[in-house]
């Protein structure tokens, strides 16, 4: 006895010099027996300290809390709670450690046996919360920022030093006030490997179903029930290495499947979406490409499935190469901050055809680091629209050059027409000889436009109803270009020669003399029209397997976005010149349909030559390398 009694002294001795007090509740006297140091520390004269008078050395804003919580534990053995004092010295903050409780017969507690510690640094626990946060500010406030999580960030030690609104809600706790400073590993709820694995510095995930009526006596919480959490426990590390702070993430795990729910609702539905639309998604880095794309992606890209998307993006090996620099354009001006959003209709290589996708490519909002740009990109096939539009805008098109043609055609028909009209009356009127040849002139030469005109028009219906005729037969090209050469020279304006080819190959051909004719004309005749001095130059070569024909002029010269249309039909590149904006275009029929082909070299001010080639071809009877289609094509 007396051994146990000096034992006792000793202990009591270590624990004073350490500054450490204990205490023991008594249930039934409702006082406290306190060593001698926590005497000192409360500035009492008797070791007993009644629960009244304890309740009153507790600062007013923190007493309902820490008596109704220790009045109220049930089944925790060792609890632990931090709170201020008051004493004439001023504040202490102090924490109190249940470590043994008795019971009686009944179940109820009548002893209770516990430590209680100065805190040292904690005269201003407010001002180590704050220092705490700052430490980890940076972490914390960009973890905190509007997430649907709870976090909870506590210190070195384990105390709840500052924690988001989610979690508040989530465990139903009304002010912060009322958790501040609790303690991690006396948490009851903390399953105890998960401490242990804590305090050696591991992080570890776990998932709880929380009692409310475990904690309410924890954290002053309104909840009530359980709820399903999965909570994630990290270590934050110092710069040394050492922990500087324990972060608990809370996810409100029925909340999650209602989300996960939604979201593979949503997937589900966009897979469908996206197969039916051919919408395809991928979200990648801007900076490595990395990232991830759906099957309809890769398919509107041109390319196969599941190819690592730093082979794709950037390469594009299938965009048309001017969408292509576009993009990597786009991509440039994100990384300098001056572009977010990159909208067009591009053209992808599939087979040898192309079609056309709409690509959306934004810098992602919510990427996760602002360091680390994501892009999203969502594409879909417009190839039909864009085909039906095409279609329609040609339609369109060909609609209103008609219309312009025939408002165009009656005024062409009509000043050839009035002119025959008016010159033949005067030439009925006049007996001066030199008036009536000047008149005949006159009326020929517009007999002719007319004529012209009128072949035009019924050839482009011939085109048109696809029922244009071509006579083929061996014909001598030598003969017909000096044929030409003869008609035309007398047509010939005052400063304008018309020349020749230097030499005149003997050349027989299979094919439709009158068309190349036609062809020949077309161009004699736009040369003419289109200069006033120097020469037109009619000549034919033979390269390789082709002819080559060419008319050369030293006229005005054509530019080259109107160059870019003549060949079309209806158009006239200038409006001033009589003319149907026919003829090239129906040069470009013939010319396809007796196999060859049809351009014209142009600079502005220096003239123009236009060529076409022709198969040097003999007729099928003879015995040749090649042959046209005989007969009629
Ligand atoms: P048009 O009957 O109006 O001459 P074309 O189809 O023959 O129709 O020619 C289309 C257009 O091409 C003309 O309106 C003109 O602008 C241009 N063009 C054709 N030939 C020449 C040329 N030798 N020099 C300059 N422009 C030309």
């Amino acid at each position: 006895m007396e051994d146990t009694e000096t034992q006792l002294g000793q202990y009591k001795l270590l624990l004073d010099s350490a500054e450490v007090g204990w205490w023991e509740a008594d249930f039934v006297q409702r006082n406290y027996i306190c060593s001698d140091y926590l005497i000192h520390i409360f500035e009492r004269e008797e070791e007993a300290l009644s629960f009244f008078d304890f309740y009153y050395l507790i600062r007013e804003d923190f007493r309902d809390l820490i008596t109704t919580e220790f009045l109220s534990i049930q089944s925790a053995d060792t609890y632990e709670q931090i709170f201020p004092i008051v004493t004439s010295g001023g504040e202490k903050w102090v924490r109190s450690r249940l470590c043994k409780r008795e019971f009686n017969e009944s179940g109820h507690c009548v002893k209770a046996l516990g430590i209680l510690q100065v805190l040292p640094d904690m005269g201003s626990k407010e001002g180590k919360i704050h220092e705490m946060i700052d430490h980890n500010d940076v972490i914390f406030r960009k973890l905190y920022m509007n997430l649907p999580i709870g976090i909870e960030l506590y210190d070195r030690d384990g105390y709840l030093i500052d924690l988001n609104a989610k979690d508040m809600e989530l465990f139903g706790i009304r002010s912060k006030r009322d958790v501040l400073g609790v303690n991690l590993f006396s948490n009851p709820i903390l399953p105890i490997d998960v401490s242990k694995k804590l305090k050696e510095h591991k992080s570890v995930n776990f998932r709880l179903n929380y009692p409310f009526r475990k904690i309410e006596n924890y954290y002053r919480t309104s909840k009530i029930g359980e709820l399903d959490i999965v909570t994630k426990a990290r270590i934050l590390y110092d710069q040394k290495g050492k922990p500087a702070s324990y972060l608990l993430i809370n996810m409100d795990n029925t909340e999650k499947t209602i989300a996960y729910n939604r979201i593979s609702e949503f997937e589900n539905v966009f897979t469908l979406v996206s197969t039916y639309a051919k919408v395809g998604y991928a979200l990648y880095d801007l900076y490595t490409f990395e990232g991830y794309a759906v099957k309809q992606w890769y398919e509107n890209m041109g390319e196969e499935d599941g190819t690592p998307l730093a082979d794709v993006i950037g390469v594009y090996s299938h965009i048309h190469p001017d969408d292509s620099k576009e993009i990597r354009a786009f991509f440039e001006k994100v990384k300098r901050g001056e572009a977010h959003h990159f909208r067009k209709e591009l053209q992808v290589r599939s087979g040898d055809n192309w079609k056309w996708i709409c690509a959306n490519i934004t810098r992602n909002p919510q990427s996760a680091d602002p360091h680390k740009p994501e892009m999203i990109c969502i594409n879909y096939d417009i190839t039909e629209l864009k085909v039906s539009q095409l279609r329609r805008e040609k339609a369109e098109e060909l609609d209103r050059l008609k219309s312009a043609f025939l408002a165009n055609m009656s005024h062409e028909i009509r000043t050839p027409l009035n002119a025959i009209v008016g010159f033949s009356q005067l030439l009925a009127e006049t007996d001066n000889s030199a008036e009536k040849h000047e008149f005949v002139e006159v009326i020929e030469s517009n007999n002719q436009l007319l004529l012209q005109l009128i072949c035009d028009i019924l050839d482009l219906a011939k085109i048109e109803s696809g029922t244009m005729d071509f006579k083929l037969a061996d014909m001598d090209v030598k003969g017909m270009i000096e044929e030409v050469l003869t008609s035309f020279s007398i047509k010939m304006p005052d400063k304008v020669a018309l020349l020749g080819p230097s030499i005149f190959p003997e050349c027989q051909i299979y094919s439709d003399r009158m068309r190349l004719i036609q062809v020949l004309s077309n161009f004699l005749n736009n040369a003419i029209k289109y200069t006033s001095e120097g020469s037109i130059t009619l000549a034919y070569e033979i390269v390789d397997d082709e002819i080559k024909f060419s008319v050369t002029d030293t006229g005005e010269g054509i530019s080259p976005e109107v160059q870019a249309h003549i060949f079309d039909r209806f158009y006239k590149g200038n409006t001033f010149k009589q003319g149907t904006g026919l003829g090239l275009s129906i040069c470009e029929t013939i010319v396809d349909r007796l196999g060859g082909k049809i351009g014209v070299y142009s600079e502005l001010g220096k003239g123009s030559t236009f060529w076409f080639t022709h198969p040097y071809s003999f007729s099928p009877n003879a015995k040749s390398p090649a042959s046209p289609n005989p007969g009629t094509i």
